[in-house]
């Protein structure tokens, strides 16, 4: 009886630590934006940890009238670690990548056979480990920032030291959903023995919003370099990262949009999504963002 009532109302991600982030600033729309123009000093560097693939209906809602023509089929991604360097607070990471221990032995980190075989663990093929994008950081890794908390965000984990600061976004770690019982066992286990995760400290906007307002902004080091946008609907706490680089504004968008084709035609994720027209806002509101910075590089969550 406990057990199916603890079913039917889902469960947390992970019962990892959890504590409020001491970094990250409220601020407005209007003032992230007015910072674009100017480059900024963070250099970023996007790595192909891995190459993957994975079911089409999965990435990408073929329920769209928009996605007629397209049908379920596995497709081919990548998994991403984007690292930021910035000059004076040091060397970061957005996402993690794959370590090489994932790959070797799964089930040392919760990955039983039958998440290896939903997640088609046989297809991911390494291309840089994580183990190697840190040791080529020519100092500390100061702190990873999480796009969300699903496994193949965090599966860079084992390589990653127990002093690292981890980052996430408003209730990433503690709304419930009934999906979660399949992995949280994994996302524990990657999590075991590193530090606690930190809330990053949205102040959520009271509704209604204007169309093209953010729920929550955040300047991260309050120096205008690296932006916080709270992007709720892919996960509770979905968060895409704006990096003022030397290049120029860089969007980091996570899996709000997995694939190039749904950003091109503002469809969002499938089955991997836990709030369809949720994630569907948040996708138009980033698009609009990127609309309104003709010179903004936009770096999706596998594509
Ligand atoms: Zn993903």
């Amino acid at each position: 009886m406990a057990a199916s009532l603890l079913v039917l109302a889902g469960c947390v991600p992970t019962t990892h630590p959890l504590e409020l982030s001491r970094i990250g600033k409220n601020v407005s729309d209007a003032a992230m934006e007015q910072q674009l123009p100017a480059p900024g000093p963070v250099v970023v560097e996007t790595v192909t940890s891995a190459t993957w693939k994975v079911p089409l209906s999965g990435l990408l809602n073929l329920k769209d009238p928009q996605a007629a023509a397209l049908q379920d089929r596995d497709e081919p991604i990548a998994v991403y670690a984007h690292v930021l360097r910035h000059p004076v607070h040091g060397n970061f990471l957005v996402d993690t990548g794959v370590s090489a221990r994932i790959v070797q032995n799964p089930s040392d980190y919760g990955l039983n056979w039958l998440l290896q075989k939903v997640m088609k663990l046989d297809q991911m093929k390494l291309q840089k480990p994580t183990a190697d994008i840190v040791a080529g950081l020519n100092g500390p890794l100061g702190g990873v920032f999480f796009t969300h908390l699903h496994i193949d965000h965090i599966t860079g984990m084992p390589d990653i030291g127990p002093e690292v600061p981890l980052f996430v976004g408003t209730d990433e770690a503690t709304a419930t959903y009934f999906k979660h019982g399949a992995t949280q066992n994994a996302t524990n286990a990657l999590l075991a023995n590193k530090a606690p995760l930190q809330e990053l400290p949205f102040t959520q906007r009271p509704a209604p919003l204007e169309p093209n307002t953010f729920e929550a902004v955040l300047d991260i080091f309050g120096d205008a370099s690296v932006f916080a946008i709270y992007t709720p609907g892919h996960t509770a706490g979905s968060t895409a990262y704006l990096v003022r680089s030397t290049q120029g504004p860089i969007l980091l968008v996570g899996d709000t949009s997995h694939t190039q084709w749904g950003w091109d035609h503002g469809v969002e994720p499938g089955k991997f999504t836990r709030d369809q027209a949720h994630n569907r806002e948040s996708l138009r509101k980033l698009k609009a963002l990127a609309a309104r910075h003709p010179g903004m590089q936009v770096r999706l969550g596998h594509q």
